[in-house]
């Protein structure tokens, strides 16, 4: 029997796996910001929790950097750098700034990457898009988090992707709500956080 795992340290309230992605720095605009991608074996938590990856995939990856440490350290670099600059362009999108035109050919660079891993596979009389060898490339969870990038940059949703509203937050998500005026990433956390500090602010000037 498999060892249950503990909590994880991840949420999914983006609605766009590149947006979750960029999510992954708890408080990022406090004083304190918290590292979720601590390690390579959480990178392929996420990925595998994102649905980016498939079990087998994130199994075979964490068998494959076990023997190559230094490696996974340098993919875990490399992630981290994109999951910035996905955060850089996104809430500059959201907070309607000039997109920096270094964080672009970053991203740019992840999506040709993604495009060269990709195949079309015809089954069935059916045509799909697949990845080539995910289960042999450390990166490959940052594949689909590119494109979904990509995507949605040039798509008409462009316009819905909004930041957080909390002091300390600044988690980027998509808001899908029919009058669009969603200010939280949660309302359970940051939104509920936000209310009760007005209310003791309120409480303290009265
Ligand atoms: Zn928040």
């Amino acid at each position: 029997m498999s060892t249950p795992r503990p909590k994880s340290p991840f949420e999914f309230t983006g609605g766009n796996p590149c947006l979750d992605f960029a999510d992954t720095v708890d408080d990022r605009i406090s004083d304190h910001p918290r590292e979720l991608l601590t390690d390579y074996g959480r990178l392929l938590q996420w990925g595998e929790e994102a649905g980016v990856i498939t079990a087998r995939t994130a199994e075979r990856l964490r068998h494959l950097t076990s023997e190559a440490p230094g490696n996974a350290l340098i993919t875990l670099r490399t992630s981290i750098r994109l999951r910035d600059t996905i955060y850089d362009i996104f809430s500059a999108v959201a907070q309607r700034r000039a997109i920096p035109s270094t964080a672009l050919a970053i991203l740019n660079k992840a999506v040709r990457q993604a495009a060269r891993h990709t195949q079309l596979v015809n089954a069935n009389r059916r045509f799909t898009r697949e990845w080539i060898e995910p289960e042999s490339n450390l990166d490959s969870m940052l594949w689909p988090v590119s494109r979904a990038a990509a995507e949605l940059l040039i798509g008409e949703e462009i316009g819905y992707v909004r930041q957080c509203a909390s002091e300390t937050c600044s988690w980027l998500f998509l808001d899908k709500t029919k009058n669009h005026r969603r200010r939280w990433c949660d309302m359970k956390s940051c939104g509920n956080r936000d209310k009760a500090r007005r209310y003791y602010q309120r409480q303290k000037a009265g």
